[in-house]
């Protein structure tokens, strides 16, 4: 079967349930292609894409700015490890730390390895730094987190579904509950040890839980005060999705570690990065840390123009109006409605909670009568269904949209 060849959506279904792992369940629509706000379906049905790819397609699908950089790019050297200088990578570097404005950047591909990446920072500052004694560093994370797959990042998940079986766990990490200043200031103030606190400014795959206004801020201090590296893992809500450009920014806090992938490029191609400051990123020299792949000259191009498109298409002033409007419009229909509890979110990262019980399939069944009604979303945890379309989107879109998902849910009414 040759790629170019023809298939309908119960092939190509059928074919990744026969030869593909199966460690996801995807809605069942086969893409093929995109566009802006838009993806379109083998048999020719468009779509609003409604997740951008967990964020990652915040410039609209295949943008050709980015694409552009990228095919550009691939013609003329892709790859050649760090074993090696390119001329791309060290401007990429200056670009994307005074655009972040910070020191330095370290490049990775996906975001649970920057996420492994500053834990690795973290704890050898804690060491070099802080003066730790070695083995005993610990991390603060919060319960609900979502910061990846790997052994180690699945070891303080409280996700069943992403930990049983795979133990042996990395030890090194202390839970507290997420949005609680008191549990952080508690475990900071007993424990010496501590390297970092490690959090999502909003978190998203736990379905879409913005904290109290306040938290971010008071959270930031405390790590001050107790000598700890505030670590903002940004890979989803980073890169003008919740109406600026970071997330951390709704607080006016400047993180010790920045983590960032996902939009980062675009979703063109797997990029992610760590940035901090000297006095954190230089504890790491040369043979301590690294990938083949990481800081690649492909991976560079895209990265630079994907945030170029970020800035010159003002897409977090974009994310910040549209989504007011979203939030607005979806109250409007939330008062008369007993399907949908609440609408939450920042930007264009919202979600609904539908009521119902949490492992009823309501939530899977509406998406499933979205995608009839030409609109892609899924369900994160039970039944709350996240809304985060492209940041390309424009007003009359984005009413289209509202009108989509009302229309679907009055299905739903009781
Ligand atoms: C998606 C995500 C990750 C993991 O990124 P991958 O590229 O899938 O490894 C980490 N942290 C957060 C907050 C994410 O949303």
């Amino acid at each position: 079967m040759k790629v170019s060849e023809k298939i309908s959506s119960r092939e190509a279904i059928e074919l990744e349930d026969k030869y593909g792992a199966h460690n996801y369940h995807p809605l069942p629509v086969v893409l093929e292609k995109g566009e802006g706000v838009h993806v379109w379906d083998v048999e020719g049905k468009k779509y609003y894409d409604f997740l951008s790819a967990y964020s990652a397609v915040n410039q609209g699908h295949c943008h050709p700015r980015i694409v552009g950089a990228m095919t550009e790019q691939a013609q003329k050297l892709t790859l050649t490890s760090r074993a090696f200088h390119n001329d791309i990578l060290g401007k990429y570097e200056k670009y994307a730390s005074e655009y972040f404005d910070f020191d330095k950047l370290l490049p990775m591909n996906t975001g649970a390895e920057a996420v492994e990446t500053a834990i690795k920072i973290a704890r050898k500052w804690a060491y070099e730094k802080k003066g730790v004694e070695e083995t005993e560093a610990q991390i603060v994370v919060c319960e609900n987190n979502f910061h990846g797959r790997t052994t180690t990042i699945i070891s303080f998940s409280n996700d069943e579904g992403a930990r049983k079986n795979f133990g042996p766990y990395t030890p090194g990490f202390l839970k507290i509950p997420y949005n609680d200043v008191e549990a952080l200031e508690e475990v900071l103030k007993s424990n010496s040890n501590i390297a970092g606190f490690l959090v999502e400014p909003i978190q998203g795959e736990a379905g879409v839980y913005v904290p109290s206004e306040g938290f971010l801020t008071r959270a930031k201090e405390l790590c001050e005060k107790h000598n700890v590296l505030f670590i903002a893992d940004e890979v989803q809500t980073g890169i003008a999705r919740t109406g600026k450009l970071l997330a951390v920014e709704h607080e006016n806090v400047k993180p010790d570690i920045l983590i960032l992938g996902k939009a980062i490029s675009g979703g063109v191609y797997p990029v992610s990065a760590v940035l901090a400051n000297d006095d954190v990123m230089n504890v790491i020299q040369p043979g301590q840390h690294g990938s083949t792949f990481g800081g690649n000259p492909v991976a560079c191009a895209v990265a630079m123009a994907a945030l170029d498109v970020i800035k010159d298409e003002k897409l977090a002033e974009n994310a910040e109006k549209l989504g007011n409007l979203f939030r607005r419009k979806l109250d409007d229909y939330i008062r008369s409605s007993n399907i949908v509890n609440l609408v939450r979110g920042k930007g264009l990262l919202n979600a609904i909670v539908i009521n119902d019980s949490e492992d009823s399939s309501t939530a899977w069944d509406i998406c499933m009568k979205l995608k009839e009604n030409g609109l892609l979303a899924k369900p994160t945890h039970g039944n709350i269904i996240r809304f985060a379309p492209p940041l390309v989107m424009n007003e009359e879109q984005l009413l289209d949209c509202v009108d989509i998902i009302t229309k679907t849910l009055k299905e739903f009414e009781k």
